[in-house]
């Protein structure tokens, strides 16, 4: 099913916990609500399922508008953080719960139940009790009971983040698993980007209320819209440069070089940008100019993962780990054209070619 949100609001008194959001969601994919703490993917997970009002805007799914509609009547699946699975039922009893709401009769609850039981993995405990079984396995029990419905869509709201490191990564492979198994459309909230950009068909990534960028995965990485998306999506975290445009290039703060690379951006002389690069865009070639030096350098695989002084920023870049690098040797650099962006310093938007 496919999700429509228009000019989505919700306000708590003067807070602005989602302002005004318009996106359309495609039916059938992974979808990652991401941003840092208190940016709205709660709120925003909470108006699709329907316990929270909206203040303003609408909801469609496909074309019906279930803006007034109670949770009960959207048909969604919700998963919580804490599972909230009934600790007096066994497993199964929990999975079929939510068919004996709906007077579903006995046998098809038990059959549907063992369906899902099976899909999420955990068909051989399903006469225990929660507390008898691991984090990992609560959080599958949980996710069978909200597909068990036949959910017209999923919700997950930071489902992980009880597991520990091991465990939260082969469960997000689980879930990316059982979502392409089920086909349902489904919402995943995460403050993690690493989690959401191994997991995600697509990735709404908000701040402060506001959307930053909605689009595939990839694209967030590979064509930011602006600096906090630059900033927030990567590990190492995009090498930031700040300074001058001028002559065509950028003079870097505490530098007297101009930087100039393969890009045609469309700049004023004299703005104050921030030339921002992935760290695999950094070239280590004979005939690149830019001068920097080696503050420090670590073995990252078959790179040497190196962090360079430019001015007065850092910048990393992945050498290969065969090149001799010492603490403070001068190093030159160059700049690949995919993986270099730039951005207004004041503003964070990106300037084009
Ligand atoms: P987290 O990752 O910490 O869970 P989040 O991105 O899910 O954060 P929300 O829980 O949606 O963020 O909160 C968005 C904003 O709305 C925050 O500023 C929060 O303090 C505020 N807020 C959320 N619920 C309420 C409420 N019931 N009453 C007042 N303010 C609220």
């Amino acid at each position: 099913m496919r999700v429509k949100v228009k000019n989505l609001t919700k306000r708590f008194g003067e807070v602005i916990a989602v302002n005004s959001l318009t996106a359309e969601f495609e039916s059938g994919k992974l979808i990652a609500l991401l941003g840092p703490s208190g940016c709205g993917k709660t709120t925003m997970l909470n108006m699709l399922s329907g316990i929270l009002p909206v203040t303003e805007g609408q909801i469609f799914f496909d074309e019906k508008d279930v803006t007034d509609l109670t949770p009960d009547k959207r048909e969604v699946g919700l998963v919580f953080q804490n599972y909230a699975l009934y600790p007096h039922m066994t497993v199964l009893e929990n999975i079929c719960f939510p068919l004996k709401i709906k007077k579903v009769s006995k046998a098809e609850r038990i059959e549907r139940a063992k369906e899902f039981a099976k899909m999420v993995h955990i068909e051989e405990y399903l006469n225990r009790k929660p507390k008898e079984l691991s984090g990992g396995q609560q959080q599958r029990v949980a996710i069978a009971r909200a597909l068990v419905k036949n959910p017209k869509l999923l919700l997950l709201d930071e489902p992980l983040s009880n597991l520990d490191a091991k465990l939260r990564v082969e469960m997000r492979e689980e879930i990316r698993r059982i979502q392409r198994e089920s086909g349902v459309t489904t919402f995943f909230v995460t403050h993690d980007q690493e989690e959401a950009s191994a997991i995600s068909d697509y990735i709404m990534l908000m701040k402060l209320g506001e959307m930053q960028q909605y689009d595939k995965t990839r694209n967030l990485y590979n064509q930011p819209a602006n600096l906090f998306v630059a900033d927030f999506i990567g590990s190492p975290t995009i090498n930031q440069l700040h300074g001058v445009y001028t002559k065509g290039g950028i003079k870097v703060d505490g530098d007297n070089q101009i930087i100039k690379t393969n890009h045609k951006w469309q700049v004023e002389e004299g703005s104050r940008v921030v030339l921002a690069s992935r760290a695999e865009a950094i070239t280590f070639n004979d005939k690149d100019d830019i001068k920097t030096k080696v503050v420090e350098s670590y073995l990252s695989g078959k790179d040497t993962l190196v962090n360079l002084k430019i001015g007065s920023y850092n910048l990393r870049g992945y050498i290969d780990a065969t090149k001799p690098i010492k603490i403070g040797d001068n190093l030159n650099i160059g700049f690949k054209t995919e993986g270099v962006f730039l951005f207004d310093e004041l503003t964070g938007e990106r300037y084009y070619e």
